[in-house]
């Protein structure tokens, strides 16, 4: 019999879905090990977000209130204490940016395994095999773990747990260390370009490293207006400081889902994907008739798009 701790994720106030979510994964895997699946819900409005995450599934739920916001230190120290405490096999976080901040820290500092990004989990009573995917999703591989383990999961992979619980919530007193404490957030800040919000965009025009050079850029930007569109892009085009933040699609982006997305030198990696694949129509747009994108298009033209985006413009324009 094994327990299950996992981690509830937040921010600026909100909880994030992926809470939802590593209830499901959790329960599963406490099923599996014929243990209690535990909650630590750290930082903010601790009660608000205990009592929110109450659903049916969770066994315990453990506050530990300390600060506003997500802090590295806070939670590793919490964690560990919690892990000491509770004597869990897995300590479940989601793989999200804190997710990803703090499980290694936690692995490294409990002398445990790590499996980042996992899709699925199946433990069979004595070993818990976990799976992630590789090569940007092009193949899945599982890793086969024997004893206590932190795991992170990717979000919208488990479905949200529903239905009220009646888990005990119980204030869990951390002795957080504050000398151990490096940092504090001090405040938020809009990255630039906040006009506009591409989740709410009925037609997006994306675009992707294969438009090669910023100056490109005008061609796809003539093709939204002539479509009546609003541009966004996959993650390099915004790593390259082409366009900002808030127009990137995609896992560490923003989710989309718009009537229309048309995809233009994408590849359709698996981060991208799961920034778009909600949307109603796909419309394809690349050299390579094997690109993952093709998988989920609607509509595929195999060109090359600086030959193909003139041609639709002049065809929208005229
Ligand atoms: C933790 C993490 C988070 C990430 N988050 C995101 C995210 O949120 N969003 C995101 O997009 N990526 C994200 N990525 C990056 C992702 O893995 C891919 O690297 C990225 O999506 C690739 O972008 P791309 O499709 O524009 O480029 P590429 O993969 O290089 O694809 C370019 C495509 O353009 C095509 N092409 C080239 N020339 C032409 C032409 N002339 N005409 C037509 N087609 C052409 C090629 O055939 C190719 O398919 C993340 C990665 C990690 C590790």
């Amino acid at each position: 019999m094994s327990d299950v701790l996992a981690v509830a994720d937040h921010r600026r106030g909100e909880l994030r879905d992926v809470s939802y979510e590593i209830i499901t994964a959790g329960r599963q895997l406490a099923d599996e090990t014929g243990g209690d699946l535990h909650l630590a819900v750290i930082s903010g409005t601790v009660d608000d977000f205990a009592e929110k995450l109450n659903r049916d599934g969770v066994d315990a739920i453990h506050t530990v209130s300390h600060g506003e916001e997500f802090n590295h230190d806070v939670y590793t120290q919490a964690i560990a204490q919690l892990y000491d405490d509770l004597a869990p096999q897995y300590v479940l976080t989601p793989n999200s940016v804190n997710g990803l901040d703090y499980a290694p820290a936690i692995a490294n500092q409990l002398d445990l395994p790590i499996v980042t990004d996992t899709i699925d989990l199946d433990n069979d009573g004595e070993t818990l095999v976990a799976t992630r995917e590789m090569y940007g999703g092009k193949v899945e591989t599982t890793n086969e773990l024997s004893g206590d383990a932190v795991v992170t999961i990717r979000g919208a992979e488990w479905p949200a747990a529903e239905g009220t619980g009646d888990a005990a919530i119980e204030a869990f007193e951390a002795d957080i260390d504050e000398d151990a404490v490096g940092s504090t957030v001090n405040g938020f800040e809009e990255v630039g370009g906040g006009d506009v919000d591409i989740s709410e965009a009925d037609v997006l025009v994306s675009i992707g490293r294969g438009i090669e050079e910023e100056e490109n850029l005008d061609l796809i930007r003539d093709l939204a207006d002539a479509l009546g569109a609003t541009l966004s892009s996959s993650r390099p085009i915004v790593d390259n400081g082409w366009l900002p933040k808030n127009r990137q699609v995609g896992q560490s982006g923003k989710v989309v889902t718009p009537d229309v997305y048309i995809a233009i030198g994408i590849s359709g990696a698996v981060q991208h994907v799961a920034g778009m694949k909600g949307s109603d129509t796909i419309v394809a747009i690349n050299t390579d008739p094997n690109a993952p994108i093709m998988d989920i298009a609607d509509y595929a033209i195999v060109d090359d798009l600086f030959d193909v985006v003139p041609e639709l413009i002049d065809e929208f324009d005229g």
